[in-house]
C-alpha cells in the first residue's frame, strides 16, 4: 500500500521494535515504563497488548520505517541513522516523506562517521574527491557529499563494511560508531561526523482519525514522563535565607528552586536537577550551607 492511501480503521495501536539487536530490551523496557504489557505469542513476532489496547510487532530495524510508510504500524522504535538513511533514499527517487522522528528515546546512541586508514593524514572533505567509500548508508553519504561538492564513488555494502579498505573494495569507511574499538581494531581512525543518531520514537507524517489518536497522543505522553525524568534527580534540602543565592549560582543545571514550609528558622527547598549530583557536588553544596541533603530518584511524571 502506498502512503497517499489511506489505511483502514484501527482500534488498536501496533508498535514495531527491533526483535534481536541492540534497541531490542532498551524498547521493551521503556514501552513497559510507560504502562504497557503483554501477551507474548508462540512464535514471538506479534506481541498482543494485555493493559492497553497496543500490540508489538518484533521486527529487523531496517524493516520499521517501511512499516510505518505502509500503515501497518503506528509507531516504531528505531535509530535515527536508519530512518534518514530510508528517508533519503525515499527522496532520492521523488517519494514524499511517510514518516518522521517524533521523540528522541535517549538510548542506542551511535554516530555515522567517515573513517580512514590510520596512516592518512587528515586534510579535510576535499580528500576525498576519486575515492571509493564502503557504507550501508548510501543516501546519507551521497547526500552529505553532494552537499559539499565532493565527487566520491560510494560503494554499498549491507554488512563488515569496516574490512572493505584492507580488501581494497574501498579506500575508506562511512559507518556507525560508538566507542570507536571496531575501527581501532581494523586500524581506522574516525574524521568526520555526518548524524549523530539516538533510537527515536518513529511515527506517520499524519496522525490517523480512529482510535488511534487518542492513544497515540497517550502514549507520547507517557514516554515523555519517562524519558524526560531518565537523567534527572529531585534535590532536597535545608538552608537559611542568606545561603540561597550562593546554592542557586551551584545549581546551573536545576529547575528554579522550590520553597517548602519552613522548618525552624532555616528554609526547606527542593529542585529537580538535569545533571549528575556527585558526592564531590553535594559535598561543595553542604560547604555553602545545605544541609540534610536527600537525592531522591524520579520514575516518572506527569507535566
Ligand atoms: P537487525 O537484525 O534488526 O537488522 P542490525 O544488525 O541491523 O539488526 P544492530 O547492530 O542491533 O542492528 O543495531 C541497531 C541499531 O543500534 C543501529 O541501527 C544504531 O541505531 C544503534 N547502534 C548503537 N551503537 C551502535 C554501534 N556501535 N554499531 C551499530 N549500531 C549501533
Ligand atoms: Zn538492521
Amino acid at each position: 500500500m502506498s502512503a497517499t492511501q489511506t489505511a483502514p480503521a484501527r482500534d488498536r495501536l501496533r508498535i514495531a521494535i527491533q526483535k534481536n539487536g541492540r534497541l531490542a530490551e532498551p524498547a521493551r523496557s521503556l514501552l513497559t515504563a510507560c504502562g504497557l504489557s503483554w501477551r507474548q505469542s508462540r512464535d514471538k513476532l506479534f506481541c498482543y497488548g494485555e493493559s492497553l489496547p497496543v500490540d508489538l510487532l518484533l521486527v529487523r530495524d531496517d524493516d520499521i520505517p517501511g512499516l510505518i510508510a505502509d500503515g501497518v504500524c503506528d509507531f516504531g522504535i528505531v535509530g535515527r541513522n536508519e530512518l534518514d538513511e530510508q528517508g533519503a533514499a525515499r527522496r532520492r527517487i521523488g517519494l514524499p516523506d511517510a514518516y518522521q522522528a517524533l521523540r528522541g528515546l535517549n538510548f542506542g546512541q551511535c554516530r555515522l562517521m567517515l573513517a580512514v586508514p590510520e596512516e592518512w593524514e587528515w586534510t579535510g572533505v576535499e580528500q576525498l574527491a576519486g575515492k571509493r567509500i564502503a557504507t550501508s548508508y548510501p543516501a546519507i553519504l551521497a547526500d552529505w557529499l553532494a552537499e559539499r561538492g565532493v565527487d566520491a564513488q560510494v560503494v554499498e555494502l549491507s554488512g563488515s563494511v569496516e574490512i572493505a579498505p584492507r580488501l581494497g573494495t574501498a579506500d575508506l569507511i562511512c559507518d556507525l560508531v560508538s566507542s570507536g574499538a571496531t575501527l581501532a581494531a581494523n586500524q581506522l581512525k574516525p574524521v568526520e561526523t555526518l548524524l549523530e543518531s539516538e533510537a527515536v520514537l518513529a511515527g506517520p507524517v499524519r496522525t490517523p482519525d480512529d482510535a488511534r489518536a487518542g492513544l497515540m497522543a497517550m502514549l507520547l505522553r507517557r514516554l515523555d514522563g519517562v524519558v524526560k525524568v531518565q537523567d534527572s534527580k529531585l534535590l532536597m534540602f535545608r538552608a537559611a535565607l542568606d545561603r540561597v543565592s550562593e546554592l542557586t549560582r551551584l545549581l546551573p543545571d536545576a529547575d528554579p528552586l522550590v520553597q517548602l514550609p519552613d522548618d525552624g528558622g532555616h528554609l526547606r527547598l527542593q529542585t529537580m536537577c538535569h545533571g549528575a549530583l556527585t558526592w564531590q557536588r553535594l559535598e561543595d553544596l553542604e560547604r555553602a550551607g545545605a544541609q540534610g541533603l536527600m537525592v531522591l530518584s524520579v520514575e516518572r511524571s506527569l507535566a
